[in-house]
Order: C-alpha cells, then sequence, then structure tokens
C-alpha cells in the first residue's frame, strides 16, 4: 500500500530533508537550492517570501521566493538552511512566478532581476550592517585611546549602524578605517541586521456548513446538540455574532476562530469535533485592511459614438483578445474605458489601467475616483514605497480589485484579471530602459493577460505601428472612435515658415510673429496656450566665436547644455556639472555664446515679450519634487497662467478646459531625428500636443508649426489627421528595410573603458553573429550617436530577426551563449554586453 509505505519513511529515524528552490534578487541566472528547517516545512507555500544566508560574508541575507518545493538535494554543493519564513501566505501568485520566468526569457535577463525590480523594495527585507561590542573582548591595551572612549560608548548602546557609530566618532572620522581596525583586533563584531518585513496577516475563519443556513435545519441541529452541551454552547456562540435569522449571507464571511476557541480547550476540542462532523467548515482568508466602502457612483452618460464604440469592444472581445482602440484626442476614451472597467470589476474580475508615467496625475485620478472611490489602488513610482507596498497588500487582500498604475503595475499580485487597458500604448515610455528586465509594459500586460484569460484594451489616438499592423492583419480588434466629445472639433493646425520670416526680419529670437501676434491674441481672450519644445535647459550648447570651442561633458560624447537658472552647464547624460566660462577656456576669448534653445530660454523670452504675462514651465528640471508635476498642473488648471512651456511631457493626456492655442518649436528636429522610428514619433509627439488645443465646444483650437520646411510630407499629414496614410507609407518602409513590426530587434550594447578593447569584443561578437545569422540580419557594430557615456566606450549591435519564420527563442539563446563567451573571456576583462529585446 502505497500510502503506508510513504508514512513509514516519515516514521523511520532517517531524516526527511525538504529542499526549496529559491528566486533570488541578483543577476545569476538560476534558481538556488536551500534547506527547509524541519519546523518551517509544514507552512511553507509556493510564492511566499524567505530569508536566506548568502555569500562568503557572515551575515549577509536576502529575500527569496519560494519557486519550488522539493525532496532532491543539490549536486556539487551543500545546501544551506532557510533563515526566516516570511509570510504563512504567499505574497506573489503562480501567475507571477510564471511572468517572472517568461520576461526573463524573452528579455535575455535573470529570473532575479525580474524579481528585484517586480517587488517594492518594502517587500525586500534590506539588511543593514550594524556593529556590537564583542564581550568576550578583555585587551583595551591593543586599542587607541580614541578607539577605547568608543568602544565604552558603544557598549552602553547595544548596537549601532555604520552611520551611527560615524556620529558617535564624530565629524571626519574615517568610519571605514575605524571598523576595519575594531574588526582586526576582534573589539567589535559586524552583523546584518534585517530591517523591515511585511508579513500579509493570514485570519483563520470558519462558518456553518450550507445545510445549516436554513432555519430548519439549524433548529435540528441545535437540538441533536442538547445533549453536547459544549458543542452547543460553541455553535451558540457563533450565532451570538453571526445573526443568522436576519442575514443568513453574513454566514459566508463567517467568524476569527479564535473567537470561538476563547482560550478554554474544551471548547478547542468542541470545535474540532464540530469542523470534523461538518458542521462547522474551516477556511482562511487575508485580513483586508481597510473597509471596504461603497464607491460614490458618479453617472456616466456616453455619447453615442462612445457608446458605439464600447459596444463594438465588447462584440469583438467575443472573438479577439485585444482590441485596439484608436480614438482622436479628447474623443473621451476615458469615459469608454471607465464603462468597460465597471462591467468587468461587476463580473468580479480585477483589472489593470495602464498609462505612461506622466499622464497618472491628479486630473485622471480625479477623475477616476469619483467612479471608483477608494476600491481603485494608485500605483505610481513617485509614491513611496509604503505606498507601493500598501497597494501590493491591497491587491492580496482584495482590497484592490482596480489598479490605476504605471508600468511597474504590471508586476502586482493579480490572480483575477479580466480586463488590462493600456492607455497611449504608443507611449515609449512603456518600456524600461534600465537596469533589466528591458520589458515594455505593453506586451507584458498582454502575456500576462493571456495566462488569465483577460481582454486587453489598447487605446490611443496614434496607435504604434505595431500595434496598428496587428489590427490590420486582423490579429486585434479594431474599433474607432473619430468624433470629439461634444461639440468640439479638432484645432485648425497652421504651418509657419521660419526661413521665411527670418528673410522678412519678422522672427523675435525663437518666436515667429505669427506665434507672438496668436499668443498675445489668446492673452486678451483671456485664454490659455502651450509651447511644445522638446529640450530643456536655456540652450544645448556654448560655443566660443573666435575659436569655435565647445563645451562639452568630460565623461561623455556630448556638448553641455547651459541652464540658466542655475549658472551651470549641465550633461543630460551623466549628470556632471560645471560652472560657466567668462572666457573661453581655450583661447580667452570673451566672445562665448549659446546656440539653440531649451525650455528655460522660451520662458525667459516670453517674459521679455509679454512682462505682464504668467508663464510656468514644465520640464525634468521643474518637476524631480514629488508633487511638483500636480503643482503646475493644477495652478495652470486654475486659469491664473497665460501660458504653459515644457517639454515631451505636456504632451501626454492633459485635459484643459480653457486652451485655444498650441505652438509647436523646431518641428524640423523631431522629423530628422537620426531613427527609423522618426517620423512615427514626430507624427505622434506633434498630433498628441496639437491634441492638447480645443478640447471644448465653443471655438476651434489653433496650433501653429513652426518649421524652416513647410513642404515636409509628413507634416501635411499632421495636418489632415491622415494617421492611416502615414501608417501606410511607413509600413512600406519599414518593409523595404525590414524594420519592426517586421522583423524584432535586438540591439547589444557593448562597453568599455577603453576604446579599443571594447571595439574588439563588438568586432568578434557582431562577426560570430553573422556568422550563425547570416550578415542581413546582423548590423553593426557600429558607435551610437553619443558614443561615450560616463567614460565608457560604446559600439551598439543591431539584429534583426523575421518575425514568424525563425525560432526567436534558439537564436537568443545563441546570441546569449556568445555574450557569455566575450564576458568570460580573459582577454577582454571588464567588458559588459547588454541586451535590449524590442529596443525602441
Ligand atoms: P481622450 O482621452 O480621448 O483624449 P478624454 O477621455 O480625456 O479624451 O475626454 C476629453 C474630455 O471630454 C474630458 O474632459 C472628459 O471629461 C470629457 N468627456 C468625454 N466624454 C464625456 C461624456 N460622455 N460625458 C461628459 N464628459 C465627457
Ligand atoms: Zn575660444
Ligand atoms: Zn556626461
Amino acid at each position: 500500500n502505497q500510502a503506508n509505505t510513504l508514512f513509514s519513511s516519515f516514521d523511520s529515524e532517517e531524516e526527511v530533508t525538504f529542499f526549496a528552490d529559491l528566486i533570488l534578487p541578483i543577476p545569476v541566472p538560476k534558481l538556488f537550492t536551500y534547506r527547509v528547517p524541519r519546523g518551517m516545512a509544514e507552512g511553507l507555500k509556493l510564492g511566499a517570501r524567505v530569508i536566506v544566508p548568502f555569500g562568503k560574508k557572515n551575515g549577509r541575507v536576502f529575500t527569496a521566493i519560494v519557486a519550488r518545493l522539493h525532496n532532491t538535494p543539490p549536486t556539487g554543493y551543500q545546501a544551506r538552511y532557510i533563515n526566516e519564513v516570511l509570510d504563512d501566505y504567499p505574497l506573489t501568485t503562480g501567475y507571477q512566478l510564471e511572468l517572472f520566468k517568461w520576461i526573463a526569457e524573452y528579455y535575455m535577463c535573470c529570473i532575479g532581476e525580474v524579481m528585484n525590480v517586480a517587488l517594492p523594495s518594502g517587500l525586500k527585507i534590506s539588511s543593514q550592517s550594524k556593529v556590537q561590542a564583542n564581550p568576550d573582548f578583555d585587551y583595551p591595551e591593543l586599542l587607541t585611546e580614541f578607539e577605547q572612549t568608543l568602544l565604552v560608548e558603544l557598549k552602553k548602546q547595544s548596537a549601532l549602524s555604520y552611520e551611527e557609530l560615524g556620529r558617535l566618532a564624530g565629524e571626519g572620522s574615517n568610519v571605514a578605517a575605524l571598523i576595519k581596525s575594531l574588526v582586526g583586533k576582534k573589539a567589535i563584531i559586524v552583523f546584518e541586521e534585517v530591517r523591515e518585513k511585511y508579513v500579509p496577516k493570514m485570519v483563520r475563519k470558519v462558518r456553518l456548513h450550507r445545510n445549516y443556513e436554513e432555519r430548519e435545519q439549524l433548529l435540528v441541529l441545535l437540538q441533536r446538540l442538547e445533549k453536547l452541551p459544549k458543542q452547543q454552547e460553541v455553535v451558540m456562540r457563533y450565532l451570538s455574532h453571526i445573526p443568522m435569522q436576519r442575514t443568513p449571507s453574513l454566514n459566508q464571511k463567517g467568524l476569527d476562530k479564535t473567537i470561538l476557541n476563547q482560550d478554554d480547550e474544551l471548547s478547542q476540542s468542541s470545535l474540532a469535533t464540530l469542523i470534523k462532523n461538518q458542521v462547522f467548515e474551516a477556511f482562511e482568508i487575508i485580513q483586508p485592511r481597510f473597509s471596504d466602502n461603497d464607491a460614490p457612483q458618479a453617472e456616466i452618460k456616453l455619447t453615442e459614438a462612445q457608446q458605439a464604440a464600447s459596444t463594438q469592444i465588447m462584440a469583438q472581445f467575443e472573438r479577439q483578445n485585444i482590441v485596439l482602440l484608436h480614438g482622436i484626442t479628447g474623443s473621451g476614451k476615458t469615459e469608454v474605458y471607465i464603462e468597460l472597467i465597471q462591467q468587468a470589476l461587476s463580473s468580479g474580475s480585477q483589472v489593470l489601467y495602464l498609462l505612461p508615467e506622466i499622464a497618472l496625475t491628479t486630473q485622471i485620478v480625479v477623475r477616476l475616483q469619483r467612479v471608483f472611490g477608494d476600491k481603485m489602488g494608485i500605483y505610481h513610482s513617485k509614491f513611496s514605497d509604503n505606498e507601493r507596498v500598501e497597494v501590493w497588500k491591497g491587491v492580496v487582500s482584495g482590497q484592490y480589485q482596480f489598479v490605476v498604475g504605471v508600468r511597474s503595475a504590471v508586476f502586482l499580485p493579480f490572480d483575477n484579471l479580466g480586463l488590462i487597458i493600456v492607455d497611449e500604448e504608443h507611449e515609449t515610455s512603456y518600456k524600461q530602459h534600465d537596469p533589466a528586465p528591458r520589458y515594455h509594459a505593453r506586451d507584458v500586460a498582454i502575456m500576462l493577460a493571456h495566462w488569465q484569460q483577460a481582454k486587453v484594451l489598447l487605446g490611443s489616438a496614434t496607435p504604434s505601428l505595431e500595434t496598428y499592423h496587428q489590427a490590420k492583419q486582423g490579429r486585434y480588434g479594431l474599433v474607432e472612435l473619430f468624433q470629439r466629445f461634444g461639440a468640439a472639433t479638432l484645432p485648425n493646425i497652421i504651418l509657419v515658415n521660419t526661413q521665411q520670416e527670418k528673410k522678412q526680419k519678422t522672427m523675435k529670437s525663437e518666436f515667429s510673429s505669427t506665434l507672438l501676434n496668436a499668443l498675445e491674441a489668446n492673452m486678451e481672450r483671456k485664454e490659455q496656450s502651450i509651447l511644445f519644445q522638446n529640450r530643456r535647459g536655456y540652450s544645448p550648447y556654448m560655443q566660443c566665436e573666435d575659436c569655435d570651442w565647445t563645451a562639452e561633458c568630460p565623461n561623455c560624447a556630448v556638448s553641455l547644455t547651459y541652464h540658466q537658472r542655475d549658472a551651470e552647464l549641465r550633461c543630460h547624460y551623466c549628470g556632471h556639472k560645471e560652472s560657466v566660462p567668462r572666457t573661453c577656456p581655450t583661447c580667452g576669448s570673451t566672445k562665448v555664446r549659446t546656440i539653440g534653445f531649451g525650455t528655460e530660454k522660451l520662458e525667459d523670452q516670453l517674459l521679455i515679450f509679454f512682462p505682464k504675462s504668467r508663464v510656468l514651465r514644465m520640464d525634468l528640471d521643474t518637476t524631480r519634487a514629488k508633487n511638483a508635476y500636480q503643482q503646475i498642473i493644477q495652478e495652470f488648471e486654475g486659469g491664473q497662467v497665460d501660458i504653459l512651456v515644457g517639454t515631451q511631457m505636456i504632451t501626454k493626456g492633459l485635459d484643459f478646459d480653457n486652451v485655444s492655442l498650441v505652438g509647436i518649436f523646431d518641428a524640423d528636429r523631431l522629423i530628422h531625428f537620426p531613427d527609423f522610428r522618426a517620423t512615427e514619433r514626430a507624427f505622434q509627439m506633434i498630433t498628441q500636443v496639437s491634441g492638447r488645443a480645443g478640447r471644448r465646444a465653443g471655438r476651434q483650437g489653433t496650433v501653429l508649426i513652426q518649421t524652416s520646411n513647410p513642404h515636409q510630407p509628413i507634416l501635411q499629414k499632421v495636418i489632415d489627421n491622415n494617421y492611416k496614410g502615414l501608417f501606410e507609407e511607413e509600413l512600406q518602409e519599414r518593409q523595404n528595410f525590414n524594420y519592426p513590426p517586421f522583423s524584432r530587434l535586438i540591439k547589444l550594447t557593448i562597453r568599455h573603458a577603453d576604446r579599443a578593447v571594447s571595439h574588439q569584443a563588438a568586432e568578434r561578437l557582431a562577426a560570430e553573429l553573422t556568422d550563425a545569422l547570416g550578415s542581413s540580419r546582423v548590423l553593426g557594430p557600429e558607435e551610437p550617436l553619443v558614443e561615450r557615456i560616463r567614460n565608457q566606450f560604446l559600439f551598439d549591435i543591431l539584429i534583426k530577426i523575421e518575425r514568424d519564420k525563425v525560432n526567436i527563442k534558439a537564436v537568443k539563446a545563441y546570441i546569449q551563449d556568445r555574450i557569455n563567451d566575450i564576458l568570460t573571456d580573459k582577454g577582454l576583462r571588464q567588458v559588459s554586453v547588454v541586451a535590449d529585446v524590442d529596443c525602441l
């Protein structure tokens, strides 16, 4: 009998050891096997977090996730014991473990790197180094006088962090050296202390078996228990808390087991008997921290067009898992989303609504909160770690069935998703650049939905070529919404020829007279304007008129940007700062001037042209603080501000009533950016920022685009809002050169402090890949636009792989092997290679 043999092996003297394969948050491409101590084995669940020792350094610990439990000892090394189990309830779901694995494989990174980025740091124990006086130390003569006094102080306070010790030692002391010396003399002990931990509270509950929810049955039961007074008492105690007569449904929520147990043993055993006899049933829940208030329902009335879109989306979901909502700016896509979210929630499933970083601000949150109240979780990178842990917990506990969040929200522990919305799906900020995993949240969302059998709605006024192509091929559904809400119409777009105005000498610095006049007229009407220049700082170059010297970053191959506000030159790649030279450092000339312009300069000049106007600037420099972005928006919304100047931040999803003019600078630079996606991007950016104008019924908005060449075909397409025309033409180009969506791109970036070494490694890698994949699939190595960053010389290799014909997994594995060869080659020490799959 099989069961017997199994039990006998447990009963025998021989020790049964359980092993757990764990995901550790480190960039090593494997799981790590640890021993599970006897007492822990029973409660240990897949997906729970544990603390484990790691490495040779004593006391170093990591938070790890249990990915597999088994009985096979690892070969080749002695498994160490797990220190501690953090969760008695899994904090990550099986879906997440699948997802981590998929991301690691697809994006060519390690599962530990995925886990590290997925979990908010509040869920990863950070171990902090601390010091303690060694109680066995008895040789004060070994210590300097200073060390002796320090040790006396240290003994008074049981343990100190390095920082605290530093404070104790006094300003300017070299703490590292001090610790080294004290450890060397064995006067102190260094150890690691685990700082925070979050344990979801699991509550054991009991409820009456469904049979006894009926009054008759319940009475029969109580009668039957007359002879068993203790058991009867337990049932009565239960009924005193759960009044079954009035609200039988309450029974389903059950009662904490501890309330029935109280502390006498008799009731404990009676309860156990009642459970065994199926009078009660025992179950577990995770304690929600919040009460579940009913959401304040705001009434939405969809317009006819919106209703039609919503109905079509639902109909297409019958056949398709993914639907693209192609809706022009201001068409009210958000209202359509809200309708669909409500439907999904009422069917009992979870909903995730992804937004690009910057769009997720007060405006949209307020709109959603009006509808969903505090049932909605918000997951934002500007939120503190604690806030993110709260949302994570809320998803586990069921408090948040609906989360609106930025790209990392795809990592939340959903297990029952019904709908994922990816708003502004074309947004490049959905792609993570650094660190690994270099994932695209839209594409991860699609996988996530696939596993949980959820639907995906992608929304945009300017869909990415990839997505629109899928829709055109019939792989995604497609629904169009080409009407602005209310009586509002798309703005009138006008090209302003700066070349011509320069000839006529009507340009004032960067402003055409056309734009200045329009701004002035707009202010007189008390309407607001938005000006877009995709460059921050005052000017991107500083140059000597006499000898052509330009200010360059010492660490990177780029010019330094002049920031007038802080009177500094800054590198936008490495953060290097230096003061502005009064004279040319090369020839001593005083004719040092700035070339080009950024948002700071525009802001400055507006105040010269319109001294009475109120101007706000929104770019990376003005929005670093947590609430700075929202403050700017609120101020602008309040109406006292006339003009908002900004970088691409202002193109995303903003919705203001009173904006009737948008001015776009330097359109040529957007269009001629050296990248095969430049046309698509320029169209998206210009269309999106134009879409901020005239969003309310009333006067039609105006967009003025300053360009030195109004005859560029893309500009005409912008004017005609001809997305489809742009799509067709671009698609042809992409096909001719076998670029996405016809291929997948993997970019390898090779770095080294020595250009020759970097080049050698890149050449070798490219040669090996070309040999295996063919020269049509491998481009480079080439120096990127900025060929040196932080004193590392870069080379790029671009690999193009056809979409369907090739076994992409095998190709990736092959590429990874070749990378590993490079990384382990002793002749190429310190070379690093980064793989970016589906690079943008
Ligand atoms: P999009 O995201 O498509 O650019 P929004 O969803 O931001 O458009 O909608 C534009 C504006 O129109 C918003 O201020 C929104 O509140 C309003 N709006 C859209 N549809 C409706 C509706 N059915 N009822 C009331 N207001 C609406
Ligand atoms: Zn000079
Ligand atoms: Zn730099």
